[in-house]
């Protein structure tokens, strides 16, 4: 399992970065490595290979640190987006959690830096469209990606004197890790809890049933080496954890010995290697260590594994999970691993693969179980199926399918067309430029170079491509053989079943009740003091004012001031609006259309996005505010597809047919579909809570809000689960009302129209679609698109959704301006400011939640925590944080690194087939854009004390605040508050 770091949160709530990059035909970055060979001698490293990359438009090379051993992959490509990484192989041996405590404590203060926290503290200042560290099973790994070449610099060395040089103090390890403290940690008399960052991390991934699912498969199909242990930390096990070992750990495993790092973008690799060489690695000696994990012994018999969970009182009788996991090839075999992933996928994905039909289409349970596909995360590759959310009664009914599916493929083999499409799917994706390039080829090729793969072979994707398509047609049955090998005839298959049992809640809770009692029992009053006097010492060290001045630091005047235009034009066709926007899409059409709501009925449009998820499982269903005023504002779905240039008659005529005549009316498929999406809304409610009450407390204030909570928010899981839990005579009713939708959505009246695509391509994409446009049905009325609501009511509210969880997510909004108002700009300042100056220190630190944020969104400004042990706490430190606003106890350094963030956030690369999108949806403009980004250099620190007593002071604006957590007796007392549960 992947234990994202600290930043991750913050990252899920300001959007994705995304990479541009530019395209010319001499490509610079990779000219200037080409000239190099095998056996080069740069800045103390040995040049190993170069290998050109094409499909990618890169060229790789391998290097090695001649003094430590250090293995290093640079790739060359134009794109400004570069990105750093550094990789160390971590092999825990227990459940302690140690590699995933020492990446947090890792980032608590390094030799360079001595500061708490330089990677927070660095948020403010840098432009980076990306900064975490990660622990998956075996790595650890610390990526970083940025347009500025100074920002590069700056951050690669807090990164490697954060990895290399941590202090990793013993207060640090109490704080992230794990320590006993007085509730309140100043009042001896009040009782001893365990705390720290991690603990409450874990408990709370472990609240999550298919997380203990998840974590029990690694750990039973591999039990003999590291794969047989937590590596993020068990609860339990995290509290025998001692500093010793933390720092014994980082010792072993954090030496450029063990090391792996990548280096990818337009800047020159010599620089690089200066860096990485003159202030770290050349300091260092190689070591003896061998970190290698042991293949894992095969099993001369399958094995079968009961495991229990929570019960979801949410969810019906059927809550059994079971699933059959076999284990494959090594993952370093490329090709071997190329194959399986492709077999994989064609057992699985799709409404016309095998498993699909046989498991999902029978509507035996709600969705697949979790890990269903091919995993390449570890040493050996494995593949899961199974089903989650069935009757105990089912269990052999699903193991029966297993088999015999195989059995089936085997003798029947691959449909063509499927394999087909899937080559094409592969070839789409490389031409698609996602969001963060680099990144994600770090992220990638981690798992074969962690057991010493060929990481370049492994991007070398034509050569698998060519190598698969030639061992086809050599062999009829090349896929059914792999099939036959790896399934039948595998005995190394583990089948896993997952009961809810109704006192696991209860069982879990003594457990911690006793290992407390266990550890505050043998406590002398010695103890007792440390305990004391280590709570306070950490609660005024989190409240020292550092000087942070030894990081170093991008200046506003370095920041451009100019937006980036982008070109896009509109037009009308056939009476439809329709926008193109001319970039360099690499051989890619995009086409998206927005289809208005305005003439569904507010008795149907909650059932919208079931709708879409019917009509083509692809389709995204946002729904956006307008950016003038609050009550005024556009509802609507946009449709959204992409292929290659040659394809583009295809896909429209695929979109003609969904447009022409939707098939509805299969009530098997229309069950199967309502309960995996029900299935997968409630699994992210864990992962996602925060979003949730978020969105919740919003829904109160604006109409926009309202309808947006409907469609993705706790009202539409309520939704989604009445009608899985209700009699099939409902379920044809709900059909009735997709039939209707169908009629209002699906019409050439409601539509606008957006493509992207190269300016060669445009003339004949734009023929090609006004062609598509002219078979569609109804008459377009391109006048008003935006709805006015102006007698809409706000609804100030306290809500709580009770939830059997161990932590709470805790949600508030107020009240403020649109986009386009002159205190916009200031509330987007304040935001960034009350997170990293107060909210941060106050719920995270001293409160022990994992996360928290302050967002300021069109209309809406909101507050929210993650993961958080308190809820009513949290809610007093939100107005300590307003208050704290209102004196103005804050610098003019603090204004200035709070600017920083937001332009962090709005100088985000974007990739070619996005270009121009955000106006096409949220209908802010250039000038928009250029206007707020002059009034961002502007706001002063009176400014953001003003809104704050103008928007956030108490009694001034309406607000909301929701939260999901479990019971809560102060909550259930206070007649304020309305308690849902389900
Ligand atoms: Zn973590």
């Amino acid at each position: 399992m992947l234990h994202i770091s600290r930043l991750a949160h913050q990252r899920t709530v300001a959007s994705l970065a995304r990479s541009s990059f530019r395209r010319c035909k001499s490509s610079s970055a990779q000219d200037a490595v080409r000239s190099l060979k095998d056996g080069d001698r740069l800045h103390g490293y040995t040049v190993k290979r170069v290998v050109e990359i094409p499909e990618l438009m890169t060229t790789g090379v391998g290097l090695e640190h001649d003094k430590t051993g250090a293995q290093h992959c640079h790739f060359a490509r134009d794109d400004s987006n570069n990105t750093f990484s550094v990789m160390f192989r971590t092999t825990p041996m227990d459940d302690t959690g140690v590699p995933h405590i020492l990446e947090h404590t890792t980032l608590c203060g390094s030799q360079k830096y001595p500061v708490r926290d330089p990677f927070f503290k660095m948020i403010n200042r840098t432009l980076a469209t990306f900064m975490n560290a990660m622990t998956a099973s075996d790595w650890t790994t610390y990526p970083f990606s940025t347009q500025n070449q100074k920002d590069y610099e700056n951050l690669m060395s807090v990164y490697l004197d954060a990895v290399f040089y941590p202090q990793l103090r013993e207060l640090d390890f109490r704080q992230e890790g794990w320590r006993l403290e007085h509730e309140d940690p100043n009042n001896p008399d009040s009782p001893i809890q365990f705390k720290g960052v991690v603990y409450n991390e874990m408990k709370g991934v472990f609240s999550d049933s298919m997380n203990i699912f998840m974590q029990a498969v690694q750990n039973k199909l591999m039990p003999n080496h590291t794969y047989g242990v937590v590596s993020g930390g068990d609860p339990p096990a995290i509290t025998n954890l001692t500093w010793q070992q933390l720092r014994e750990f980082h010792h072993s495993h954090y030496h450029p010995t063990n090391s792996k790092f990548v280096t990818y973008g337009d800047l020159p690799l010599e620089r690089n290697l200066e860096l990485i060489n003159g202030n770290y690695l050349d300091k260092f000696d190689r070591i003896n260590i061998d970190t290698r994990v042991p293949l894992e012994p095969r099993w001369s018999e399958p094995r079968e594994a009961n495991i229990t969970c929570s019960r979801d009182p949410t969810g019906t009788e059927k809550q059994t999970t079971v699933s059959a996991t076999f284990l494959l090839s090594e993952v370093t075999d490329i090709f071997e691993s190329f194959t399986m992933n492709i077999i994989c996928t064609l057992l699985t994905d799709g409404e016309t693969s095998p498993f699909y039909q046989a498991l999902l289409q029978e509507n035996i349970g709600s969705d697949y179980a979790p890990l269903t596909g091919y995993q390449g995360m570890m040493k050996e590759a494995a593949f899961s199926v199974g089903l989650r959310g069935i009757s105990s009664d089912d269990v052999d009914k699903v193991k029966d399918i297993i088999n015999t599916t195989f059995d089936k493929v085997i003798s029947e083999g691959f449909d063509q067309k499927n394999i087909d499409a899937i080559l094409h799917r592969i070839e789409l994706s490389l031409k698609h430029q996602s969001s963060n390039f680099g990144l994600h080829m770090a992220l990638n090729l981690a798992s074969v170079w962690n057991h010493d793969g060929d990481p370049m072979l492994a991007l070398q994707i034509n050569k698998q491509i060519s190598q698969f398509r030639q061992a086809l047609a050599d062999n009829p049955n090349f896929l059914q053989d792999k099939v036959k090998q790896y399934f039948k005839d595998n005995p190394h298959c583990l089948t896993i079943t997952m009961e809810p049992d109704k006192d696991f809640e209860e069982i879990r809770t003594k457990e911690e009740t006793e290992r407390l009692h266990k550890h505050v029992s043998q406590l002398t009053d010695a103890d007792r003091k440390v305990i004391l006097d280590t709570g306070k010492e950490l609660l005024a060290k989190q409240m020292m004012a550092e000087d942070i001045n030894c990081l170093p630091t991008i200046h506003l005047d370095e920041i451009e001031r100019k937006i980036k235009p982008e070109p896009i034009e509109t037009m009308t066709m056939g009476g439809v609006s329709v926008q193109k926007c001319a970039a360099p899409t690499n051989g890619v059409s995009y086409l998206r259309m927005v289809s208005n709501l305005a003439s569904v009925s507010d008795e149907l449009k909650p059932y919208i996005p079931l709708f879409c998820n019917v009509i083509t499982r692809s389709v995204l269903s946002p729904f956006k505010a307008h950016h003038t005023d609050d009550n005024t504002y556009e509802q609507g779905v946009m449709f959204s597809s992409h292929c290659l240039d040659r394809n583009l008659e295809k896909m429209l005529t695929l979109w003609a047919d969904v447009f022409a005549r939707p098939d509805l009316r299969d009530n098997d498929r229309f069950l199967t579909l309502v309960n995996m999406t029900a299935a997968e809304m409630s699994s992210s409610v864990v992962s996602m809570g925060h979003s949730y009450a978020i969105s919740h407390s919003r829904a109160g204030l604006t109409p926009a809000g309202f309808l947006q909570e409907q469609f993705s928010g706790m009202t539409q899981l309520e939704l989604l689960n009445s009608i899985v839990g209700g009699d099939p005579e409902s379920v044809f009713k709900v059909i009735d009302k997709m039939e209707e939708i169908s009629k209002c959505l699906l019409n050439k009246s409601n539509l606008r129209v957006a493509v992207n695509t190269t300016s060669e391509s445009m003339d004949t994409t734009l023929k090609s679609v006004d062609g598509f446009l002219s078979l569609l049905p109804g008459d377009a009325l391109t006048s008003n698109f935006l709805t006015k609501d102006p007698n809409y009511k706000v609804n100030e509210s306290l809500t709580q959704f009770e939830r059997p969880f161990s932590v709470n997510y805790v949600g508030k909004s107020f009240l403020t301006v649109p986009y386009t108002h002159e205190d916009f700009s200031r509330l987007r300042v304040l935001a960034k400011l009350m997170w990293a100056k107060f909210l941060h220190r106050e719920i995270r630190e001293k409160g022990g939640a994992y996360g928290s944020g302050a967002v300021c969104s069109d209309g809406v400004f909101s507050l929210f925590s993650y993961r958080d042990p308190n809820s009513l706490k949290t809610m007093e430190v939100f107005d300590e944080a307003v208050k704290w606003l209102c004196r103005g106890d804050y610098t003019h350094t603090d204004i200035e690194e709070a600017k920083l963030s937001v332009f962090q956030e709005t100088d985000k690369p974007v990739t070619p087939g996005r270009s121009g999108i955000s106006q096409f949806t949220t209908g802010v403009t250039d000038d928009m854009k250029q206007t707020m980004r002059d009034q961002l250099f502007q706001v002063s620190k009176k400014d953001v004390t003003d809104v704050a007593l103008r928007y956030l002071k108490k009694g001034q604006r309406s607000n909301a605040v929701s939260f999901l957590g479990p019971a809560n007796e102060t909550v259930q007392q206070d007649k304020r508050w309305k308690i849902i549960t389900s």
